[in-house]
């Protein structure tokens, strides 16, 4: 079986290089959020820059049965970010662009990796603000926010 998942670390190896890892500081700082629960580590972490990349990764993962846990910034506090069947976490830092800004629907498309004070600073040009705030701005990004945590409104404020 663990040789079975050592072809998939390689392919993934192969395909991100440096943002690829298997390091044990890499493994804990993923599965550190700010629970009680305590820490359960993935098996590797991946920091994919494009959707491809994201892509390949849920591929390869699928094809050799190993959990995935998207990985924002951690400061989930219910211990979501652990890695109990073990796996590998993926973070998205690297994925943080604004893509669209629809003024009249009141929406936009980010990456997964964008936090909401960058949002925020992004969208004012545009006369546009979220209003959501929870209290960890600096750092809380979008997919979690939503899936994870209170936030529920799904569109933008005008402030213009
Ligand atoms: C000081 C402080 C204040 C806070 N205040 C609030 C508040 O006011 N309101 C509130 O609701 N929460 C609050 N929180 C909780 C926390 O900030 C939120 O839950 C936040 O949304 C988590 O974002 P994150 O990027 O750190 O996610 P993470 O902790 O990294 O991940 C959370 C969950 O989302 C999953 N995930 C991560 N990325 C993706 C992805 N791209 N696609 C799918 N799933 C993904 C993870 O696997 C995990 O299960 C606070 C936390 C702190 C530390």
């Amino acid at each position: 079986m663990d040789r079975i998942v050592d072809g998939a670390w390689s392919e993934l190896d192969h395909l991100l290089g440096p943002r690829f890892s298997r390091a044990e500081t890499d493994r804990r700082e993923h599965a550190a959020s700010t629970s009680w629960i305590a820490p359960q580590l993935p098996d590797a972490v991946a920091w994919p820059a494009s959707e491809e990349e994201v892509v390949e990764i849920v591929d390869a993962c699928g094809r050799y049965h190993i959990p995935i846990i998207g990985f924002g910034a951690g400061t989930s506090l219910e211990g979501s970010v652990n890695a109990p069947n073990g796996g590998l976490a993926v973070d998205f830092r690297k994925m943080n662009a604004l893509l669209e800004v629809h003024r009249e629907d009141l929406d936009c498309v980010v990456q997964p990796g964008i936090v909401h004070q960058e949002l925020n600073q992004q969208l004012a040009p545009h006369g546009l603000f979220f209003s959501v705030d929870p209290a960890s701005r600096a750092t809380t990004k979008y997919p979690p926010a939503f899936s994870n945590s209170a936030p529920s409104i799904p569109s933008i404020g005008c402030s213009g």
